[in-house]
């Protein structure tokens, strides 16, 4: 059985990011990028599965700048088997990128396409769903336990009441949440053995794709400043504040 897995390069999560001056976008000078941690879930799911004996294949792919090889190079280190680069310039949307992974996946057939639920730096949470809904294919989103028996794939959901449980007839589409797993580190060894293992790049025009943003940011800025707080002595303090002060009670 053959997985595709979707990475995103994105600003390492522990940066602490900041707007450029013109309130364009995010500054990314100088700044450590990673794969988005949903992604790295995904590809240690793939993985796992890989090791119990139920995928034969992993095929990590990225859409982005060339340099997204880097994180394609990171999926191959931690497992995949090989990558595929969608080379482009352009900042891809949501369903342009859909559009892009579902090319992929008439190519490639897969039988289950593993993406992260979000990406950490647009906090969309729609590509998983926009490319179920573009293929035809099931879909399982917020997936905390995968299980593949046959021709099925049975998902435990995370959802605000709780967990919800679907079989999901492949192929299918699921989506990470943080508890599915927790990624392995690359070894040494297997980064080097990575720098070997194919990787082929192709760009949106060769897949038949219009990656024009439809969607036009207009000012990106810093959350307002929180103002301190203080501390009260007791709590007839407290009461007379919220009450003459915040005015809540
Ligand atoms: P989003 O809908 O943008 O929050 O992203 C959800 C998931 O879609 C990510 O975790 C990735 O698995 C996948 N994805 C989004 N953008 C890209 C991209 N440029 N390249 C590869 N996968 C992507």
């Amino acid at each position: 059985m053959k997985v595709l897995v979707a990475v995103k390069r994105v600003v390492d999560y522990n940066v602490k990011v900041r707007p450029k001056s013109d309130g364009t976008g995010v500054d990314l000078n100088n700044v450590k990028m990673a794969i988005n941690p949903f992604c790295e879930i995904a590809i240690e799911e793939a993985v796992r599965l890989k090791e119990k004996g139920v995928v034969t294949e992993i095929v990590a792919v990225s859409i982005g700048p060339k340099v997204s090889q880097e994180q394609i190079r990171t999926a191959l280190a931690l497992g995949a088997d090989r990558g595929i680069l969608v080379e482009t310039d352009v900042e891809v949307q949501p369903l342009a990128i859909a559009k892009l992974l579902k090319a992929v996946v008439e190519k490639e057939e897969p039988k289950m396409v593993i993406l992260g639920k979000q990406a950490i730096d647009g906090d969309n949470n729609q590509t998983g769903q926009m490319l179920a809904a573009l293929t035809g294919m099931s879909q399982g989103t917020f997936a905390s336990e995968v299980v593949v028996e046959g021709d099925s794939v049975t998902v435990t959901r995370e959802v605000d009441s709780g967990s919800q449980v679907v079989k999901l007839a492949l192929p299918a589409v699921v989506t990470t949440d943080l508890r599915l797993n927790e990624p392995r580190y690359a070894s040494l060894p297997n980064i080097m053995k990575a720098k070997k293992k194919p990787l082929d790049t192709m760009t949106p025009e060769d897949l038949g794709v219009d990656v024009t943003p439809r969607v036009t940011t207009l000012k990106v800025e810093p959350p307002a400043e929180r103002q301190a707080g203080i501390k009260v002595a007791d709590v007839a303090e407290l009461v007379e504040k919220l009450k003459n002060e915040a005015k809540v009670i």
